[in-house]
């Protein structure tokens, strides 16, 4: 049983856009596009990240065979549709740590007191929203508005699907 805080993932390129999924949830999450196995294999050894593919051929490999490597190959093409894939074998958490990495570099967004980021955000939400966080690597500042919420929604709603 692997424990939730050491669930962590380097997704290939062919599952991209399960990235900030990922992230969303709060599991560290990093994207491999460079396209080169041996250096997807090496990362993964070396940062203890489980491989996120649709590629058999790594999953067919003897390390992983082994269990030296871990690899997850996902059976469907659609993000959601992996996601639930995971959720299932890995017992991933949806709720596991929301609003706690950057969407874009999967770093550890810090709370910032509103006046830090007033100039940033849109008027609307400086009023109606009370916590923010900011990314430190970019900057970007997050609150939990719409967006979040209808992305969490779209969450719930596949992980009901039946499969
Ligand atoms: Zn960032």
């Amino acid at each position: 049983m692997i424990l939730a805080e050491d669930l962590r993932f380097i997704v290939d390129t062919n599952a991209g856009k399960l990235v900030r999924w990922l992230r969303l949830m709060g599991y560290d999450a990093v994207f491999f596009n460079n396209g080169n196995d041996c250096l997807l294999i090496n990362r993964a050894l070396k940062e203890n990240r489980i491989i996120l593919t649709r590629d058999t051929r790594i999953a067919d490999r003897k390390l992983a065979k082994d269990g030296a490597l871990k690899v997850v190959l996902l059976s469907g093409d659609m993000p959601l549709e992996q996601l639930k894939q995971l959720i299932l074998n890995l017992n991933l958490d949806p709720d596991y740590n929301p609003f706690s990495l950057c969407l874009v570099c999967n770093h550890p967004i810090v709370e910032q007191p509103p006046d830090a980021i007033q100039e940033r955000v849109p008027p609307f939400v400086f009023k109606t929203q009370r916590v923010f966080r900011e990314c430190p690597v970019c900057r970007r500042v997050y609150w939990r508005g719409t967006h979040w919420l209808a992305m969490k929604r779209h969450l719930a709603k596949c992980l009901e699907m039946k499969n």
